[in-house]
């Protein structure tokens, strides 16, 4: 019997690092989850291959994917969309894989009202402190901008209590590690295996 795959869901506020825990994370071969590319109309970084990084796409055509319904969420992030190809969930899903999404906070909370047994973890900075450490040390931004962010991000951390689990990102490895250990545990909760059983119980033919 093939279980379908669990769907997690790694998010939290702008800033906080999902992008480089999400990259520790895949750097290793000892997870069994795929990552699922997601597309965006920003433009490419240079390093950034198409495919890989993300699905790199004009305007319009990420429109015309959201009229046919073929993103299972997207959102509007500075200027350009990012979203989630559906298909590609699906059909991993089916497969009885675990899809790994690593999305901001307004994709997150679609996916929990389509999708709420998926696996839902929300990295956290240890303080605002750091996170404007973080913010100012990219260098791109003015102060202006990074005052926006941090106000923003107080209004992402308030949206923690939508998630199943909240992980520090205090150190990536460690982090990772957490998010790592938390998929693999998740597999284990008596509500996704007791299908199972009630099968196995049933078909024991009686002697
Ligand atoms: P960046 O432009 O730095 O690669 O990503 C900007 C933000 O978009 C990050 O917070 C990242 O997690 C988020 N993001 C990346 N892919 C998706 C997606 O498919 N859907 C949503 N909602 N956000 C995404």
């Amino acid at each position: 019997m093939s279980e379908r795959g669990l769907l997690i869901v790694f998010s939290g506020p702008s800033g906080v690092g999902k992008g480089t825990v999400r990259q520790e994370i895949f750097s290793t071969p000892d997870h069994k989850f795929e990552y699922s590319v997601s597309m965006t109309t920003r433009p490419q970084r240079p390093g950034e291959v198409d495919g890989v990084d993300y699905f790199f796409r004009s305007r319009e055509e990420f429109e015309d994917l959201i009229r046919q319904g073929q993103m299972l969420e997207y959102a509007e992030y500075v200027g350009n969309y990012y979203g989630t190809p559906l298909s590609y969930v699906n059909e991993t899903l089916d497969k009885g894989i675990d899809v790994f999404l690593e999305i901001e906070v307004q994709g997150a909370l679609q996916v929990k009202k389509k999708v709420p047994d998926g696996v839902f973890i929300f990295l956290t900075p240890p303080d605002l402190e750091e996170l404007q450490d973080r913010l100012v040390g990219r260098g791109t931004d003015s102060e202006e901008v990074i005052a926006k962010r941090i106000e923003r991000a107080k209004e992402e951390i308030a949206l923690m209590r939508e998630y199943d689990y909240a992980v520090v990102n205090d150190e990536v490895a460690l982090a990772a590690e957490r998010v790592k250990r938390i998929i693999e545990t998740e597999h284990f909760r008596v509500e996704r295996v007791i299908g199972h059983y009630d099968n196995m119980i049933k078909a024991t033919v009686k002697r």
